[in-house]
């Protein structure tokens, strides 16, 4: 039987917070009344997660499924390789460190079931830190810009998607993506609640200021060639500019004879440009990276193994497996 609602949660050396989100998550689905799977990732990990995950799918076998990967992909690489996995014509994702509260999940299905195939959600008061919380503001302005995508709150996982859009996803191919932009861009009818933000139950956040940034690189680049058009329109204003300036040197040298003046202004330009030159083949270059990741068309992920019960059979569309007689199916695809 295919379940109403698939909960999708990634997970990378969470240990310590493993517990208490088991705690709260199924308790909080099973008070929905209605049918649901969860699809836990394991996205590489290095501690003792995976081992819990499998203690915590002997436990639940009716309603758990663990997607096991063999390295660690990333959030939104984690978070694609379970929806390939997942059944329900509403898909949920949560992250795992329990700052988006699982009892939020009743209120974007309710909003979901006024019609819409996409409800984000807005963090009514965002418990990062202070530099996390402002950088992200700053980016979220600047993508709202150049983009076509309408998220208020970009950096939030909380988010509920209809099959149609799910299974869209499932045929994208991207290499470096973020999901809720993807989403939104398959998405007809799309709305926000606003829901809760917690501080992180345990362990440290996973993102570097490094990871961050590339992350916000992939949400540019990924969905806009605003970036592009923004250089060759400066190309062509400084290109004006130096036209003039050329035009106005002339005149000085009829009008007030020879000048050798101006030599260190003439540095602060030339450096100042070379800035701008390097800042534009390094962006000519994300995009052009990002099509050799693409061309390679190595496998984004592999899923190593998936523990489910053996009434649960995989989606023969998305999955290529073999059950063995515990009822652990073993899957491998990208
Ligand atoms: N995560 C993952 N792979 C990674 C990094 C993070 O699966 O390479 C998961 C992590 O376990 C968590 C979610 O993504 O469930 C969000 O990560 P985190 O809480 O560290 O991000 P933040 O809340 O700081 O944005
Ligand atoms: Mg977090």
């Amino acid at each position: 039987m295919k379940p109403e609602l698939s909960v999708v949660i990634p997970i990378y050396n969470e240990e310590t917070g493993l517990a208490k989100l088991f705690a709260r998550l199924y308790p909080a689905l099973d008070a929905l009344n209605l049918a649901y799977e969860i699809v836990f990732i394991n996205d590489g990990s290095r501690d003792q997660s995976p081992a819990l995950l499998a203690d915590q799918f002997r436990s639940r076998p009716d309603v758990t499924r663990v997607v096991l990967l063999n390295g660690n992909y990333g959030q939104h690489m984690a978070i694609l390789s379970g929806f390939a996995a997942t059944r329900g014509e509403v898909i949920v994702t949560l992250d795992a460190d329990l700052q988006n509260p699982p009892e939020e999940i009743g209120n974007l299905l309710a909003k979901f079931r006024e019609g819409f195939d996409y409800v984000g959600s807005i963090r009514r008061k965002r418990h990062d830190t202070i530099w996390r919380t402002y950088f992200s503001r700053m980016m979220n302005r600047v993508r709202e810009k150049i983009t076509h995508i309408k998220i208020t709150d970009q950096g939030n996982m909380l988010r509920a998607y209809s099959r149609n859009v799910i299974d869209l996803i499932n045929q994208c191919g991207e290499v470096n993506t973020y999901v809720p932009a993807l989403a939104y861009s398959f998405a007809r009818n799309p709305t926000e609640i606003v829901v809760e933000h917690e501080e992180r139950a345990a362990g440290e956040s996973k993102y570097s200021f490094y990871s961050l940034v590339r992350l916000n690189f992939d949400l540019m680049t990924g969905f806009s060639l605003v970036p592009l058009q923004v250089f060759s329109m400066l190309g062509m204003a400084l290109s004006a500019g130096s036209a003039a300036l050329v035009a106005l040197l002339l005149i000085r040298r009829f009008v007030l004879g020879a000048e050798a003046e101006g030599l260190f202004t003439l540095f602060a330009f030339a450096f100042f440009l070379m800035g701008v030159i390097l800042f534009g083949i390094g962006l000519v270059g994300e995009y052009v990276g990002r099509i050799y990741l693409q061309v390679r068309a190595r496998p984004r992920y592999v899923v190593e193994t998936i523990l489910q019960s053996s009434e649960n059979t995989p989606n023969p569309a998305t999955t290529q497996s073999s059950t063995n007689q515990d009822g652990i199916a073993h899957a491998k695809h990208s």
